[in-house]
Order: C-alpha cells, then structure tokens, then sequence
C-alpha cells in the first residue's frame, strides 16, 4: 500500500506522491534558541524524526532540513534580561538543543540551517518581492502587503478580515496595513544588527523559513512540518512569500502538523510557564520511554502530559522490551527446535505495521501490532515451541521497527554482552543452590535485581528479563 497523509493545506488524507522521483525534500521549524527545549518541543521533533525514518524505510532518499531561528525579539529580550549577547545566548542554547535531540535519538535531521547564516538569501527575497510590488519599505524597515497576495490564509482557511481585525490590536504606524508582516525591522539601539539596502537592521520571522528553505530546495518541495500553532500566521506568511516570489504554487505539496503536548489542557510553553524541560525528564526517565510514550499517541492527535501516564507508558515499553529481550536471549541460545508459526505470525505482524504507517503516519496502531507480536513471542517462548527462524523473524520485525521508531537500541549490546554474563551469574546461583548455600544463590539474584536483571524461576528452569 502506497503512504497516505494528512495533508492541513487541502484538509484531505492524500496519497504521498514526491515532486521529483524518490526523493523527499522535507523542512521543519526549528526552536528558538533562548531556553532550554522542553518536552512539547520534544513531542515535535519526535514525530517528524519518525516520519523522516519512515520514508527513508519505504526507499525514499529524504533531505531533511531544519532551521534554528537565532535572531528575533524573544532573543533580544532574553539578551536584555541576563545582559549576555544575543551570539552567546543562541550558541549556548543551540549547544543544548542539539544535546537534547542526541539524548532522544532524533538524528534524522540533515541540516541545520541558522537564520543568521542566510542573511543574503533573506536580504534577496525580500529586494525581490519589492521589485514585484508585494512589499515595500517604510522608516527603514520593510514590510509585505497582504493585500497583495490574493490567496493569503489558503492554508489556516483564515480570510483577510480576521486577519485585520487580530492585527488591529497591534497597530503599528509604519505599516500601510494593519495585517502587514514585517521582512526587515529598523535597526533599534543595542539591537544586533545587519547592513541593508534598507539600512541597518534585522531580518523579520516568516522570511527566515523561505531563505533557508529555497536556497536547499529550490522553488517548491516536498513536505513541511511544524506544530499546528505554526499554521497561522507563520506558515500561511511563508506561502504568501514563496509563492509571490517565484509564481509557482503550491510552494510545499504536503503541509504536516503535530499535535500539542498539553499539560492539564494548556500547551506546553515558556510563556504560560508551565514547562518541562527535557533535559530534566531525560534525568529521570529513559530517553526510550519518553519516546514511546509519544509516538503512543497520534503525531496529530494532543497529549496530555502527567507523570501517571508516563509511568504507564514506561511499564508497557517495558513490557514490549522485555519480549524484545527474551527473543534475543532465545536467538542467542539457539538451539530452539520447533515450529514457524511465529514467524508467519511477524510476517503478518510486518504488514499489519506498515499499513498503519502507511495511513497517516499512526504509530499508536503500530505499537498495538508490536504488543501482539509481543504476546505471541512470549508465549512461543514459554511454550520453547518456535523453531529459530521464528525466533529470528519476530526479532527482526522488532529491530526493524524499532529503527523506525527509535525504540528497542542499543540491541546488539544485551544480547553480546548481557546475556553471557547473566547465563555466567545464573549458572554460579545454581551451583550455590546445588551446594545448598542460599546466601550465596540469594545475593547472586538481589545482585543482578539491582543491575535492573530480574531472574524467574519457573517449571522450565530460570528465565530472566531486563528491567531498566
Ligand atoms: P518554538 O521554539 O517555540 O518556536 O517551537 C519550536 C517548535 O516546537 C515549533 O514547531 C512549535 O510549534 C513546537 N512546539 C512548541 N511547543 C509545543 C508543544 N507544547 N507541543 C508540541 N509542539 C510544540
């Protein structure tokens, strides 16, 4: 089946065709380097490192850009409360982003791309779209006149008057209009500053995006993502400029919007200061579970953040992992004769994976396969009724797809490592259990419970599963 998404621009699920054969250009917006990122951030890029993995899954050679926005009036703002400089705020809060998205294994992003560094792609679009009348100078800054663009808001379905109305609130006397954005502001006293052919002065947001995304992709492209809140204006204004400049429409082909992590039903942001930053929750929680616990839920549908359901999430990934485990343990020992019923089970469990991918990216539905399979696995193990091709099979279909999702790594360490350790310490335990020496065979077990090993004793003999 061919991958369908939910594309915000025509409010339809569409089957997703590249513009250019199998390559996907992809773009989405980067933070705001003044804070730490939180975890609502976190839930952004999360999704769209999935989605990123996915299509690179099905064949398709992905170029994934992201900007970082390190010039604006949150930056200067900061700048101005701690009294450090805008360069040094960005620079120590790039460094922290980029720290956090390692911690979670999102990795999937090709470039970076600094707003500060593509000064003459903005400075261009913005002489372009004077010369095309769409914009114009005022006081030395500069302006794009809404009006101009005809389909302004296609994207949100927002019409001008609303947009007139909102703007109104924050009236600005240099503006012909009131719903004008700004390409270029006016140079303001102990503000960073750039040269112009408008004068001294800095870039205004929306144009940012184009600049960076252009000067990669070219005039139209693949896919752009973002959370919801950036449809309108951000998004809408970027249309508004890339198409004005190069009269090609539609700019981007598939507009793809992440849901908000909420917390008791409000966004997650610095304003409402009601924030979790992700460096403490990575403190508290294993990078692997915070995923999990995300991609649990729709890229499109909101999450309610309480630690009550992060800790749910935690004991059912434990429970996919301790599977996961338990097959690489099997592997590891192989020597299970037996039947393949569980390997046309993953085979099955294989489809039924990539079709829920394939209709809107649901990793919830995925995840639901994987517990299946899980379930079976667990059972042909007890039963030690699946033959090691089955064993092989359904541990594929876990280390395929935790590719894809970021989940079930670093494998290759347990079953290398761990497990002809623990088969050492369980082998001595049975030895202090044969010399009737309890003490010994129970310290050998508190031991390994501590490590996060916890040994079963069963009719079978001992199993053992992981814990983290
Ligand atoms: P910002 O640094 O605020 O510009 O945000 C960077 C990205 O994170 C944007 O795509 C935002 O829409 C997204 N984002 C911010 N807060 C949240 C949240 N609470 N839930 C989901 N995404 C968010």
């Amino acid at each position: 089946m061919s991958l369908n998404v939910y594309n915000t621009l025509t409010g339809k699920v569409e089957e997703f065709k590249p513009l250019v054969g199998n390559r996907v250009y992809m773009f989405v917006c980067g933070p705001t380097v003044y804070d730490h990122s939180h975890i609502g951030h976190a839930r952004t890029y999360v999704a769209f490192d999935v989605i990123a993995k996915y299509l690179a899954y099905k064949g398709y050679s992905v170029f994934y850009v992201m900007n970082i926005t390190d010039i604006d009036d949150k930056m200067i703002q900061r700048s101005n409360d701690i009294g450090i400089p805008v360069e040094d705020i960005s620079k120590m809060y790039l460094r922290s982003f980029l720290d956090d998205m390692e911690a979670l294994g999102v990795d999937a992003v090709n470039l970076y791309g600094k707003a500060t560094e593509h000064i003459p792609e903005i400075i261009w679009q913005i002489e372009t779209l004077i010369e095309k009348g769409v914009a114009y100078e005022s006081n030395g800054s500069v302006y794009f006149e809404v009006k101009k663009f005809p389909g302004f808001g296609k994207l949100s379905n927002q019409k001008l008057d609303m947009l007139e109305a909102g703007a109104r609130i924050a009236l600005n006397v240099d503006k012909k209009n009131p719903e004008d954005f700004a390409l270029w502001k006016t140079y303001k006293d102990g503000e960073p500053w750039w040269d112009s052919p408008w004068g001294k002065g800095r870039p205004g947001w929306h144009v940012e995006d184009t600049a960076i995304s252009i000067r990669y992709f070219r005039e139209q492209y693949d896919i752009h993502g973002g959370a919801r809140d950036l449809i309108f204006p951000h998004h809408d204004s970027e249309i508004a400029i890339a198409e004005s400049i190069t009269g090609k429409e539609p700019f981007v082909k598939y507009w793809l919007h992440s849901g908000f992590l909420n917390m008791r039903g409000e966004k997650m942001s610095k304003s409402l200061g009601n924030v979790l930053n992700i460096k403490e929750m990575v403190k508290h929680n294993r990078p692997e579970v915070i995923r999990f616990f995300m991609l649990n839920t729709h890229y499109r549908s909101p999450i309610d953040f309480d630690d009550t359901l992060l800790n749910e999430a935690r004991v059912a990934y434990e429970r996919l992992e301790g599977a996961v485990e338990g097959l690489r343990h099997a592997k590891a020992g192989s020597s299970q004769g037996g039947s393949d019923t569980l390997g046309t089970y993953a085979m099955e469990a294989r489809k039924r994976f990539i079709d829920a991918m394939d209709e809107d990216l649901n990793t919830r539905e995925a995840i639901a396969v994987l517990f299946d399979l899980a379930r079976e696995s667990n059972k042909a193990l007890a039963e030690k009724s699946a033959s090691a091709f089955a064993v092989k099979d359904a541990l594929d279909v876990f280390e395929d797809y935790g590719g894809v999702l970021g989940l079930f790594g670093p494998g290759g360490e347990s079953a290398g490592v761990l497990d002809p350790l623990v088969s050492l310490l369980m082998e001595e335990r049975e030895k202090a259990r044969a010399a009737k020496d309890w003490e010994a065979a129970d310290r050998i077990r508190d031991r390994l419970k501590e490590a996060g090993v916890i040994l079963e004793d069963g009719k079978d003999g001992v199993a053992w599963h992981l814990v983290r």
